[in-house]
């Protein structure tokens, strides 16, 4: 039986983690190890004036999916036997969703030749010509139904995109998307691991629109034997897109972390892990510069490339292939406008990397969650900064001042929102190596460390944005399995 579980790491991952561990029905001695003074790693949200909130990292997290709905049930209203509800966490009167008949769930936008474009929604905007696309999508959805099964193990997003939906939707829509996700390069990155259920799809039934379709029919027949709550139905009804909380997502952190202290988990702020050392009687030694911990096992909820830095040298192969797992940085620049408006409401827009290689989109935060707008009341919107621009900066080891962000965040909502007067509120945070790119063959690291951690029957389990998916709902499913994993058993949502 496992006595002691060290998770290191204290982002969404490892609290995760951490949360599984503690509801255990013979729950181990368990110590959450965070480096930094702050909980919940890139969920971070800063009060502004007159209470305005400014979301640093995530800003909306989705309920769609087995996933989505998992982390509704998990966190908010927690069913247990007889059919009674418990809120856990106490957030639920703080859930503030974005509702499907609401602009910001309905209408997204792309920035191309100096213009908005609304992605089509609907039957009738795929049959009309919609600029920016110079045919209707119609026809790119013809050539998907139509074109055969790839034969590669793996392939580069744009190049699947090419190859089933033409080269104008891989080079607008998909690249686009891989910015606004993974702030990457749809060239670079790879289909089977940023976007399983299009690769799935086409594997299993050789068409994405064939696939998505049936899979959307039997997740709804499913659906009626999957555990439930009032506020899951409430979401399905409502068909809400996204979600966050009145006060930011960094509540959802915090209310973990008291959940946690109550339930006696130990959580060390402050305490950067220096190293792991594997003892002749098969438990871990984990460093912490002048103290350290002793651990059954050991969950990693910390990046990959940061973990291969402290495994011990029998691990060097596992090491070797976390440091290939890289990062990429993003400059967020979060601006406030007193008595301005946007020319159109929706969740925001992206852009594609042949109009403007520094940004990668603009969020509308006061269109999805205008609560959070403080008094009076400040459109706020969000630019995120990355791509080519930022890496080439980096790679030349340019001055990567605050000035400079915010001139090109301030360019970028001039130019693509008309909002041509100085903000009232600004904030620049760059994030370096935020966002985990899963690259041509990612699946085959995956593979090689599961591989090696069998094989070695090692005591530590992966977890976090480095392997499985990024968004916020990903890393607490790979939390979870991370506990059952050390547990060696099955944990229920
Ligand atoms: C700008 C931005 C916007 C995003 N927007 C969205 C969104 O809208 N929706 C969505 O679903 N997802 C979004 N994401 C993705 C999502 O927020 C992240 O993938 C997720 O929060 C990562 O969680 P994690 O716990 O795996 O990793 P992290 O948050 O990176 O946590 C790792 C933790 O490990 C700690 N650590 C590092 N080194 C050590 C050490 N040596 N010892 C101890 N601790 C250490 C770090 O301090 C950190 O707290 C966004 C991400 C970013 C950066």
């Amino acid at each position: 039986m496992v006595r002691t579980v060290v998770v290191l790491g204290g982002g969404i991952s490892g609290l995760a983690a951490s949360y599984h561990l503690s509801r255990a029905p013979n729950p181990p001695k368990v110590v959450l190890v965070e480096g930094s003074k702050h909980l919940g790693g890139w969920i971070r949200s800063i009060r502004g004036p007159g209470g305005a909130i400014f979301e640093l990292g995530p800003r909306g997290i989705r309920p769609a999916g087995a996933l989505g709905a998992r982390t509704l049930l998990l966190f908010f209203l927690f069913p247990r036997t007889c059919g009674e509800q418990v809120s856990e966490l106490g957030l639920d009167s703080e859930v503030l969703p974005v509702r499907g008949d609401h602009p910001a769930a309905q209408n997204r936008f792309l920035y191309v030749g100096g213009a908005l474009h609304a992605l089509p929604s609907g039957i009738r905007g795929l049959l009309r010509p919609l600029p920016p696309f110079s045919k209707p999508l119609f026809w790119a959805g013809l050539k998907e139904l139509t074109t055969s099964r790839g034969k590669d193990p793996d392939e580069t997003v744009h190049s699947f995109a090419e190859r089933r939906l033409g080269p104008e939707v891989a080079s607008l829509a998909m690249d686009s998307l891989c910015r606004g996700v993974f702030a990457g390069n749809s060239r670079e990155l790879s289909v089977r691991s940023c976007f399983p259920s299009l690769f799935q799809a086409e594997q299993t039934h050789r068409s994405i629109l064939l696939g998505l379709l049936l899979g959307a029919a039997f997740s709804t027949a499913g659906r009626s034997s999957q555990p439930d709550s009032a506020l899951l139905r409430q979401a399905r009804a409502e068909r809400w897109s996204q979600w966050s909380l009145r006060g930011g997502l960094e509540m959802l952190p915090q209310a973990i972390n008291t959940d946690l202290t109550s339930r006696g988990v130990t959580v060390l702020r402050g305490q950067p892990v220096c190293g792991l050392s594997l003892q002749a009687e098969g438990y871990w030694k984990v460093s912490l510069g002048d103290s350290c911990l002793e651990a059954d096992h050991v969950i990693s909820a910390l990046p990959a490339s940061v973990l291969s830095k402290l495994l011990p040298a029998e691990a060097a192969p596992l090491a070797r292939v976390l440091s290939t797992i890289s990062a990429v940085s993003v400059a967020v620049v979060n601006l406030q406008y007193r008595g301005a408006h946007l020319p159109v409401q929706g969740f925001g827009h992206l852009v594609p990397s042949s109009e403007d290689p520094g940004v990668l989109g603009i969020v509308y935060d006061s269109v999805a969650f205008p609560e959070q707008d403080g008094s009076p009341p400040g459109l706020r919107v969000t630019v995120m900064l990355g791509g080519s621009w930022l890496q080439t900066l980096e790679a030349k080891g340019c001055v990567l001042s605050q000035e400079l962000f915010q001139q090109q965040a301030q360019k970028a909502a001039a130019t693509q929102l008309g909002l041509k007067e100085p903000p009232s509120h600004c904030l620049v945070h760059l994030h370096r190596n935020c966002i985990p790119q899963y690259t041509l063959g990612h699946w085959k690291k995956l593979e090689s460390a599961t591989h090696f951690l069998a094989a070695h029957r090692l005591p530590l389990t992966l977890a976090g944005a480095s392997y499985q998916g990024v968004a916020v709902n990903d890393c607490i499913e790979s939390g979870r399995q991370a506990a059952a994993q050390a547990l060696g058993s099955e944990i229920d949502s």
